[in-house]
Protein backbone atom coordinates (compact mmCIF):
# COMPACT_ATOMS: atom_id res chain seq x y z
CA UNK A 1 0.00 0.00 0.00
CA UNK A 2 1.31 3.54 -1.06
CA UNK A 3 2.27 5.29 2.48
CA UNK A 4 0.99 8.58 0.26
CA UNK A 5 -2.37 6.84 -0.31
CA UNK A 6 -2.72 5.85 3.66
CA UNK A 7 -2.29 8.95 5.02
CA UNK A 8 -4.50 10.69 3.02
CA UNK A 9 -7.04 8.77 3.87
CA UNK A 10 -6.37 9.37 7.24
CA UNK A 11 -6.31 12.98 7.13
CA UNK A 12 -9.68 12.67 5.53
CA UNK A 13 -10.83 10.62 8.27
CA UNK A 14 -9.60 12.19 11.15
CA UNK A 15 -11.38 14.76 13.33
CA UNK A 16 -10.31 16.98 15.89
CA UNK A 17 -6.97 15.68 16.13
CA UNK A 18 -4.76 16.45 19.03
CA UNK A 19 -1.71 15.74 16.64
CA UNK A 20 -2.29 18.70 15.17
CA UNK A 21 -2.72 19.94 11.25
CA UNK A 22 -0.09 21.76 8.94
CA UNK A 23 -1.08 23.18 5.76
CA UNK A 24 -4.09 21.00 5.65
CA UNK A 25 -2.06 17.66 5.85
CA UNK A 26 -1.72 15.46 8.75
CA UNK A 27 1.01 15.76 11.43
CA UNK A 28 2.20 12.71 13.00
CA UNK A 29 4.72 13.22 16.57
CA UNK A 30 8.62 12.60 15.81
CA UNK A 31 7.85 10.00 18.77
CA UNK A 32 5.46 7.98 18.44
CA UNK A 33 4.11 6.30 21.82
CA UNK A 34 3.05 2.33 20.97
CA UNK A 35 0.90 0.05 22.63
CA UNK A 36 0.63 -3.77 21.74
CA UNK A 37 -3.01 -5.70 21.75
CA UNK A 38 -2.26 -9.43 22.20
CA UNK A 39 -5.83 -10.96 21.13
CA UNK A 40 -6.84 -14.50 22.43
CA UNK A 41 -7.90 -16.84 25.36
CA UNK A 42 -5.19 -19.31 24.67
CA UNK A 43 -2.50 -16.49 26.00
CA UNK A 44 -4.15 -15.22 28.87
CA UNK A 45 -4.69 -19.24 29.94
CA UNK A 46 -1.23 -19.85 29.72
CA UNK A 47 -1.53 -22.50 26.87
CA UNK A 48 0.17 -20.38 24.44
CA UNK A 49 3.36 -18.21 25.34
CA UNK A 50 2.89 -14.51 24.04
CA UNK A 51 5.32 -13.88 21.76
CA UNK A 52 4.08 -11.35 18.73
CA UNK A 53 4.60 -8.29 21.37
CA UNK A 54 8.25 -9.06 21.46
CA UNK A 55 8.97 -9.20 18.28
CA UNK A 56 6.59 -6.37 17.10
CA UNK A 57 7.58 -4.09 19.52
CA UNK A 58 11.59 -4.42 18.54
CA UNK A 59 10.30 -3.78 15.04
CA UNK A 60 8.84 -1.09 16.18
CA UNK A 61 11.81 0.18 17.66
CA UNK A 62 13.42 -0.14 14.34
CA UNK A 63 11.38 2.58 12.92
CA UNK A 64 11.81 4.90 15.95
CA UNK A 65 7.83 4.04 17.38
CA UNK A 66 8.54 3.62 21.31
CA UNK A 67 6.22 0.99 23.18
CA UNK A 68 5.15 1.37 26.64
CA UNK A 69 2.66 -0.92 27.27
CA UNK A 70 1.83 -4.75 26.24
CA UNK A 71 -1.71 -5.57 27.28
CA UNK A 72 -3.19 -9.40 26.81
CA UNK A 73 -6.69 -9.74 26.15
CA UNK A 74 -8.68 -13.48 26.41
CA UNK A 75 -11.49 -13.80 23.57
CA UNK A 76 -13.94 -11.54 25.09
CA UNK A 77 -15.92 -8.78 23.07
CA UNK A 78 -16.58 -6.21 25.61
CA UNK A 79 -13.57 -6.67 27.34
CA UNK A 80 -11.34 -6.41 24.27
CA UNK A 81 -13.59 -3.62 22.99
CA UNK A 82 -13.04 -1.56 26.24
CA UNK A 83 -9.01 -2.43 26.16
CA UNK A 84 -8.82 -1.00 22.39
CA UNK A 85 -11.24 2.14 23.13
CA UNK A 86 -8.65 2.56 26.13
CA UNK A 87 -5.75 2.46 23.97
CA UNK A 88 -7.14 4.89 20.98
CA UNK A 89 -7.42 7.20 23.99
CA UNK A 90 -4.12 7.11 25.09
CA UNK A 91 -1.50 6.12 22.63
CA UNK A 92 -0.39 7.56 18.89
CA UNK A 93 -0.36 3.79 17.89
CA UNK A 94 -1.92 0.38 18.38
CA UNK A 95 -1.51 -2.69 17.47
CA UNK A 96 -3.41 -5.31 17.89
CA UNK A 97 -2.67 -9.30 16.96
CA UNK A 98 -4.95 -12.06 16.94
CA UNK A 99 -9.03 -13.36 16.62
CA UNK A 100 -9.04 -11.76 12.93
CA UNK A 101 -9.90 -16.27 12.11
CA UNK A 102 -13.50 -17.43 10.60
CA UNK A 103 -14.63 -18.84 13.95
CA UNK A 104 -17.20 -17.43 16.52
CA UNK A 105 -14.33 -17.07 18.84
CA UNK A 106 -12.62 -14.72 16.53
CA UNK A 107 -14.22 -11.29 17.74
CA UNK A 108 -11.74 -8.64 17.13
CA UNK A 109 -13.08 -7.15 13.89
CA UNK A 110 -16.15 -6.51 16.12
CA UNK A 111 -14.40 -5.78 18.70
CA UNK A 112 -12.66 -2.36 17.30
CA UNK A 113 -16.07 -1.71 15.32
CA UNK A 114 -17.15 -1.12 18.36
CA UNK A 115 -14.38 0.48 20.23
CA UNK A 116 -14.53 3.42 17.29
CA UNK A 117 -17.89 3.11 16.94
CA UNK A 118 -18.86 2.32 13.17
CA UNK A 119 -20.54 -0.50 11.34
CA UNK A 120 -19.28 -3.42 9.99
CA UNK A 121 -19.75 -4.02 6.23
CA UNK A 122 -18.79 -6.87 3.95
CA UNK A 123 -15.72 -5.46 1.70
CA UNK A 124 -15.85 -6.15 -1.58
CA UNK A 125 -11.96 -6.25 -1.84
CA UNK A 126 -11.66 -8.45 1.02
CA UNK A 127 -13.80 -10.73 -0.25
CA UNK A 128 -11.88 -10.76 -3.41
CA UNK A 129 -8.63 -11.34 -1.47
CA UNK A 130 -9.76 -14.04 0.51
CA UNK A 131 -11.47 -16.14 -2.48
CA UNK A 132 -8.06 -15.71 -4.50
CA UNK A 133 -6.16 -17.63 -1.44
CA UNK A 134 -8.16 -19.92 -1.69
CA UNK A 135 -8.48 -20.52 -5.02
CA UNK A 136 -4.48 -20.68 -5.36
CA UNK A 137 -4.69 -23.11 -2.11
CA UNK A 138 -6.53 -24.92 -4.61
CA UNK A 139 -9.36 -25.43 -1.81
CA UNK A 140 -13.13 -24.92 -1.91
CA UNK A 141 -14.00 -21.36 -0.30
CA UNK A 142 -16.04 -21.83 3.07
CA UNK A 143 -18.57 -19.82 3.81
CA UNK A 144 -17.75 -19.18 7.14
CA UNK A 145 -14.21 -17.18 5.71
CA UNK A 146 -16.76 -14.10 4.83
CA UNK A 147 -16.84 -13.36 8.03
CA UNK A 148 -13.41 -12.11 7.48
CA UNK A 149 -14.20 -9.64 5.01
CA UNK A 150 -16.42 -7.76 7.31
CA UNK A 151 -14.46 -4.55 8.10
CA UNK A 152 -15.95 -1.78 9.79
CA UNK A 153 -16.69 1.29 8.13
CA UNK A 154 -13.71 3.83 6.74
CA UNK A 155 -10.94 1.11 7.90
CA UNK A 156 -8.73 0.06 5.39
CA UNK A 157 -7.59 -3.37 4.57
CA UNK A 158 -3.91 -4.92 4.81
CA UNK A 159 -3.53 -8.33 2.52
CA UNK A 160 -2.46 -11.64 3.60
CA UNK A 161 -0.10 -13.41 1.74
CA UNK A 162 0.30 -16.17 3.79
CA UNK A 163 -3.58 -16.90 5.37
CA UNK A 164 -7.10 -15.89 4.77
CA UNK A 165 -7.71 -12.95 7.65
CA UNK A 166 -6.99 -9.66 6.26
CA UNK A 167 -5.17 -7.09 8.62
CA UNK A 168 -7.06 -3.70 9.52
CA UNK A 169 -6.05 -0.22 9.46
CA UNK A 170 -7.83 2.75 10.82
CA UNK A 171 -6.88 5.88 12.45
CA UNK A 172 -9.50 6.59 15.54
CA UNK A 173 -9.10 9.96 17.06
CA UNK A 174 -5.64 10.76 17.32
CA UNK A 175 -4.77 7.18 16.97
CA UNK A 176 -3.67 4.87 14.40
CA UNK A 177 -4.61 1.33 14.29
CA UNK A 178 -3.30 -1.86 13.19
CA UNK A 179 -5.07 -5.10 13.41
CA UNK A 180 -3.35 -8.47 12.81
CA UNK A 181 -3.51 -11.68 12.71
CA UNK A 182 -2.42 -13.60 15.41
CA UNK A 183 -0.65 -16.91 13.77
CA UNK A 184 2.99 -15.00 14.28
CA UNK A 185 4.20 -15.94 10.25
CA UNK A 186 1.16 -14.16 9.25
CA UNK A 187 1.76 -11.34 11.70
CA UNK A 188 5.37 -10.77 10.73
CA UNK A 189 5.18 -10.99 7.12
CA UNK A 190 2.03 -8.00 7.17
CA UNK A 191 4.13 -5.94 9.65
CA UNK A 192 7.20 -6.33 7.50
CA UNK A 193 5.50 -5.83 3.85
CA UNK A 194 2.77 -3.27 4.98
CA UNK A 195 2.89 -1.97 8.58
CA UNK A 196 6.62 -0.69 9.10
CA UNK A 197 7.73 0.35 6.03
CA UNK A 198 4.54 3.10 6.45
CA UNK A 199 5.49 4.14 10.01
CA UNK A 200 9.19 4.02 8.97
CA UNK A 201 8.46 7.69 6.70
CA UNK A 202 5.83 9.00 8.58
CA UNK A 203 5.18 12.34 7.38
CA UNK A 204 6.76 15.39 10.21
CA UNK A 205 8.65 12.29 11.55
CA UNK A 206 12.41 11.28 10.56
CA UNK A 207 14.19 9.05 8.38
CA UNK A 208 15.32 6.10 10.56
CA UNK A 209 18.25 3.55 9.38
CA UNK A 210 19.19 0.81 11.50
CA UNK A 211 22.10 -1.46 11.49
CA UNK A 212 23.13 -4.48 13.57
CA UNK A 213 26.56 -5.68 13.18
CA UNK A 214 27.39 -9.24 14.90
CA UNK A 215 30.24 -9.61 16.38
CA UNK A 216 31.80 -12.79 18.18
CA UNK A 217 35.21 -13.70 20.26
CA UNK A 218 35.69 -10.34 22.24
CA UNK A 219 33.51 -9.28 25.08
CA UNK A 220 31.03 -6.68 25.10
CA UNK A 221 33.42 -4.61 27.84
CA UNK A 222 36.12 -4.80 25.33
CA UNK A 223 33.86 -3.48 21.94
CA UNK A 224 32.59 -1.30 24.06
CA UNK A 225 36.19 0.63 25.18
CA UNK A 226 37.08 0.26 21.52
CA UNK A 227 33.53 2.17 20.48
CA UNK A 228 33.29 4.32 23.65
CA UNK A 229 33.32 7.52 21.18
CA UNK A 230 30.70 6.44 18.82
CA UNK A 231 28.48 5.06 21.95
CA UNK A 232 28.41 8.82 23.35
CA UNK A 233 24.78 9.60 24.35
CA UNK A 234 22.82 11.86 22.10
CA UNK A 235 25.23 10.70 18.92
CA UNK A 236 23.39 10.13 15.77
CA UNK A 237 23.93 7.69 14.78
CA UNK A 238 23.21 6.17 18.21
CA UNK A 239 25.77 3.16 19.02
CA UNK A 240 25.02 0.64 21.35
CA UNK A 241 25.90 -3.04 22.29
CA UNK A 242 23.41 -6.20 23.66
CA UNK A 243 25.25 -9.59 24.19
CA UNK A 244 23.06 -12.66 24.04
CA UNK A 245 24.23 -16.41 23.86
CA UNK A 246 28.13 -15.00 23.38
CA UNK A 247 27.39 -12.73 20.52
CA UNK A 248 27.70 -9.25 20.43
CA UNK A 249 25.34 -7.15 18.62
CA UNK A 250 26.46 -3.76 17.66
CA UNK A 251 22.75 -0.88 17.30
CA UNK A 252 22.89 1.42 14.99
CA UNK A 253 20.12 4.16 14.80
CA UNK A 254 20.63 6.79 12.34
CA UNK A 255 18.39 9.25 11.67
CA UNK A 256 17.93 12.19 9.60
CA UNK A 257 15.47 14.45 7.62
CA UNK A 258 15.52 11.93 4.31
CA UNK A 259 16.16 8.50 4.05
CA UNK A 260 19.58 8.39 1.55
CA UNK A 261 20.69 11.20 4.59
CA UNK A 262 20.17 8.44 7.09
CA UNK A 263 21.86 5.91 5.13
CA UNK A 264 24.71 7.41 4.38
CA UNK A 265 25.09 8.48 8.11
CA UNK A 266 24.50 4.70 8.80
CA UNK A 267 27.18 3.69 5.94
CA UNK A 268 29.69 5.66 7.53
CA UNK A 269 29.40 4.51 10.78
CA UNK A 270 29.10 0.62 10.03
CA UNK A 271 32.40 1.33 7.96
CA UNK A 272 34.15 3.06 10.97
CA UNK A 273 32.95 0.04 13.59
CA UNK A 274 34.34 -2.65 10.74
CA UNK A 275 37.59 -1.37 10.70
CA UNK A 276 38.15 -1.29 14.33
CA UNK A 277 36.59 -4.68 14.98
CA UNK A 278 38.36 -6.40 11.99
CA UNK A 279 37.47 -10.11 12.36
CA UNK A 280 35.41 -9.93 15.38
CA UNK A 281 32.46 -8.75 12.57
CA UNK A 282 31.11 -11.85 11.41
CA UNK A 283 27.72 -10.60 9.84
CA UNK A 284 24.87 -8.78 9.94
CA UNK A 285 21.21 -8.08 10.70
CA UNK A 286 20.09 -12.30 11.45
CA UNK A 287 23.33 -13.30 10.08
CA UNK A 288 25.31 -16.34 11.93
CA UNK A 289 28.44 -18.21 12.33
CA UNK A 290 27.47 -20.99 10.54
CA UNK A 291 26.41 -18.85 7.09
CA UNK A 292 29.47 -16.65 6.99
CA UNK A 293 31.49 -20.20 7.38
CA UNK A 294 29.29 -21.70 4.71
CA UNK A 295 29.79 -18.37 2.78
CA UNK A 296 33.56 -18.82 3.04
CA UNK A 297 33.51 -22.39 2.25
CA UNK A 298 32.04 -21.52 -1.22
CA UNK A 299 34.17 -18.86 -2.21
CA UNK A 300 37.09 -20.91 -1.51
CA UNK A 301 35.35 -24.19 -2.65
CA UNK A 302 36.94 -26.01 0.46
CA UNK A 303 35.84 -28.63 2.19
CA UNK A 304 35.21 -29.47 5.55
CA UNK A 305 34.53 -32.33 8.28
CA UNK A 306 33.64 -32.78 11.69
CA UNK A 307 34.81 -35.17 14.78
CA UNK A 308 32.52 -34.14 17.67
CA UNK A 309 32.86 -35.46 21.15
CA UNK A 310 30.71 -33.09 23.79
CA UNK A 311 28.99 -30.96 21.22
CA UNK A 312 27.33 -35.17 19.83
CA UNK A 313 27.24 -32.98 16.13
CA UNK A 314 26.16 -29.72 17.30
CA UNK A 315 28.96 -28.43 14.93
CA UNK A 316 27.95 -30.76 11.73
CA UNK A 317 24.10 -29.91 12.44
CA UNK A 318 24.79 -26.08 12.19
CA UNK A 319 27.09 -26.39 9.33
CA UNK A 320 24.26 -28.25 7.60
CA UNK A 321 21.48 -25.97 8.42
CA UNK A 322 22.50 -23.69 5.60
CA UNK A 323 20.81 -24.17 2.26
CA UNK A 324 23.18 -25.68 -0.27
CA UNK A 325 25.57 -27.17 2.36
CA UNK A 326 26.20 -30.00 0.45
CA UNK A 327 29.15 -28.19 -1.66
CA UNK A 328 31.03 -27.99 1.38
CA UNK A 329 30.46 -30.67 4.51
CA UNK A 330 31.17 -33.91 3.56
CA UNK A 331 30.87 -36.22 6.80
CA UNK A 332 30.49 -35.72 10.53
CA UNK A 333 31.58 -38.01 13.41
CA UNK A 334 30.30 -38.15 16.96
CA UNK A 335 32.66 -40.02 18.55
CA UNK A 336 31.60 -39.96 22.05
CA UNK A 337 33.37 -42.91 23.57
CA UNK A 338 36.65 -43.68 24.04
CA UNK A 339 36.66 -46.36 21.56
CA UNK A 340 34.95 -44.64 18.78
CA UNK A 341 37.35 -42.30 18.90
CA UNK A 342 39.62 -45.05 18.22
CA UNK A 343 37.51 -47.23 15.90
CA UNK A 344 36.14 -44.23 13.69
CA UNK A 345 39.07 -41.68 13.32
CA UNK A 346 42.26 -43.60 14.75
CA UNK A 347 43.33 -41.97 17.49
CA UNK A 348 45.39 -44.09 19.40
CA UNK A 349 44.08 -46.00 22.46
CA UNK A 350 47.28 -45.71 24.67
CA UNK A 351 46.81 -41.85 23.91
CA UNK A 352 43.15 -41.47 25.66
CA UNK A 353 44.82 -43.33 28.33
CA UNK A 354 47.71 -41.69 29.03
CA UNK A 355 46.07 -37.37 28.01
CA UNK A 356 42.78 -38.45 28.87
CA UNK A 357 39.89 -38.02 26.04
CA UNK A 358 39.51 -34.19 26.63
CA UNK A 359 42.94 -33.35 25.85
CA UNK A 360 45.14 -31.32 23.25
CA UNK A 361 46.49 -34.69 21.95
CA UNK A 362 43.29 -35.75 21.62
CA UNK A 363 41.99 -33.15 20.08
CA UNK A 364 45.02 -33.15 17.84
CA UNK A 365 44.68 -36.89 16.42
CA UNK A 366 40.98 -36.31 16.22
CA UNK A 367 41.38 -33.67 13.60
CA UNK A 368 44.48 -34.98 11.87
CA UNK A 369 42.05 -38.44 11.78
CA UNK A 370 38.82 -37.02 10.83
CA UNK A 371 40.55 -35.34 7.68
CA UNK A 372 42.31 -38.18 6.91
CA UNK A 373 38.86 -40.59 6.73
CA UNK A 374 36.63 -38.04 5.02
CA UNK A 375 38.92 -36.79 2.74
CA UNK A 376 38.05 -32.67 3.61
CA UNK A 377 40.25 -29.81 2.82
CA UNK A 378 39.64 -29.01 6.66
CA UNK A 379 38.54 -31.13 9.61
CA UNK A 380 37.45 -29.45 12.53
CA UNK A 381 37.73 -31.20 15.93
CA UNK A 382 36.23 -31.01 19.06
CA UNK A 383 36.53 -32.86 22.66
CA UNK A 384 36.23 -31.15 26.31
CA UNK A 385 33.72 -31.51 29.39
CA UNK A 386 30.23 -29.83 28.88
CA UNK A 387 29.14 -30.83 32.52
CA UNK A 388 27.82 -30.62 35.09
CA UNK A 389 29.72 -33.36 36.43
CA UNK A 390 32.57 -34.66 35.08
CA UNK A 391 35.45 -32.21 35.98
CA UNK A 392 38.09 -32.18 38.15
CA UNK A 393 40.42 -29.73 39.44
CA UNK A 394 42.85 -30.00 36.59
CA UNK A 395 40.46 -30.51 34.24
CA UNK A 396 37.18 -28.62 34.97
CA UNK A 397 33.73 -27.85 33.95
CA UNK A 398 33.74 -26.15 30.45
CA UNK A 399 37.31 -27.20 29.43
CA UNK A 400 37.37 -27.57 25.53
CA UNK A 401 40.14 -28.49 23.01
CA UNK A 402 38.96 -27.70 19.42
CA UNK A 403 41.25 -28.80 16.76
CA UNK A 404 41.40 -27.60 12.86
CA UNK A 405 43.83 -29.49 10.05
CA UNK A 406 44.00 -28.87 6.82
CA UNK A 407 47.11 -28.51 4.50
CA UNK A 408 49.61 -26.33 5.97
CA UNK A 409 48.76 -28.44 9.39
CA UNK A 410 47.07 -28.84 12.75
CA UNK A 411 46.25 -26.29 15.41
CA UNK A 412 44.62 -27.15 18.34
CA UNK A 413 43.11 -24.00 20.82
CA UNK A 414 42.23 -24.25 24.57
CA UNK A 415 39.10 -22.97 25.96
CA UNK A 416 37.47 -22.67 29.57
CA UNK A 417 34.35 -21.45 28.92
CA UNK A 418 33.61 -21.29 33.01
CA UNK A 419 31.85 -23.73 35.41
CA UNK A 420 28.58 -21.31 35.91
CA UNK A 421 27.11 -22.06 32.38
CA UNK A 422 24.96 -24.80 32.67
CA UNK A 423 26.02 -27.42 29.78
CA UNK A 424 23.51 -26.42 27.36
CA UNK A 425 25.69 -23.29 27.13
CA UNK A 426 29.08 -24.77 27.00
CA UNK A 427 27.97 -26.75 24.12
CA UNK A 428 26.43 -23.83 22.29
CA UNK A 429 29.57 -21.78 22.96
CA UNK A 430 31.79 -24.86 21.90
CA UNK A 431 30.42 -25.21 18.29
CA UNK A 432 29.98 -21.61 18.10
CA UNK A 433 33.81 -20.88 19.20
CA UNK A 434 34.37 -24.36 16.39
CA UNK A 435 32.85 -22.45 13.70
CA UNK A 436 34.40 -19.06 14.54
CA UNK A 437 37.98 -20.63 14.76
CA UNK A 438 36.87 -22.00 11.03
CA UNK A 439 36.07 -18.91 10.39
CA UNK A 440 38.99 -16.71 11.08
CA UNK A 441 41.14 -19.59 9.69
CA UNK A 442 39.83 -19.30 6.37
CA UNK A 443 40.05 -15.32 6.30
CA UNK A 444 43.80 -16.04 6.26
P1 LIG B 1 -6.81 -17.78 12.64
O1 LIG B 1 -7.88 -18.00 13.67
O2 LIG B 1 -7.30 -17.58 11.26
O3 LIG B 1 -5.72 -18.80 12.72
P2 LIG B 1 -6.35 -15.34 14.08
O4 LIG B 1 -5.93 -14.00 13.61
O5 LIG B 1 -7.71 -15.47 14.61
O6 LIG B 1 -6.07 -16.37 12.94
P3 LIG B 1 -5.66 -16.40 16.54
O7 LIG B 1 -6.80 -17.36 16.43
O8 LIG B 1 -5.76 -15.35 17.53
O9 LIG B 1 -5.36 -15.76 15.15
O10 LIG B 1 -4.32 -17.19 16.75
C1 LIG B 1 -3.99 -18.32 16.00
C2 LIG B 1 -2.81 -19.00 16.64
O11 LIG B 1 -1.67 -18.17 16.51
C3 LIG B 1 -2.94 -19.22 18.13
O12 LIG B 1 -3.57 -20.42 18.44
C4 LIG B 1 -1.52 -19.22 18.60
O13 LIG B 1 -0.92 -20.49 18.40
C5 LIG B 1 -0.87 -18.23 17.68
N1 LIG B 1 -0.83 -16.90 18.31
C6 LIG B 1 -1.82 -15.99 18.32
N2 LIG B 1 -1.45 -14.88 18.99
C7 LIG B 1 -0.19 -15.10 19.41
C8 LIG B 1 0.75 -14.32 20.16
N3 LIG B 1 0.44 -13.10 20.60
N4 LIG B 1 1.95 -14.86 20.42
C9 LIG B 1 2.26 -16.10 19.97
N5 LIG B 1 1.43 -16.87 19.26
C10 LIG B 1 0.21 -16.39 18.98
MG1 LIG C 1 -8.43 -17.51 15.61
Amino acid sequence: MCPAGLYRLFAEDASNSRLGERAGKRYFPRRMNACIISVGTELVTGQCLETNAAWLSEQLASVGVQVIEHVTVGDQLQHLATTIRQCIDRFDLVVATGGLGPTRDDLTREALAQAIGRPLAENQEALRQIEAYFQRLQRPFIDANRLQALVPKGCSIIPNRRGTAPGLSCQSRDCLLFILPGVPAEMKAMAEESVLPQLGVRPGGQAIRIANVLCYGMSEARIGELLEDLMASGRNPSVGTTAKDAIITIRMVARAADPPGAQRLLDADVAEVRSRLGKVVFGRGDGTLQAAVAELLVEKRLTVGTAESCTGGLVAKRLTDIPGSSAYFLQGFVTYSNQAKTDRLGVPAEMIEREGAVSEAVAHAMAEGCRKVTGADVAISVTGIAGPSGGTAEKPVGLVYIGLADDRGITVKRFLFGEQLLRREIRDRTAKTALNFLRIHLLQ
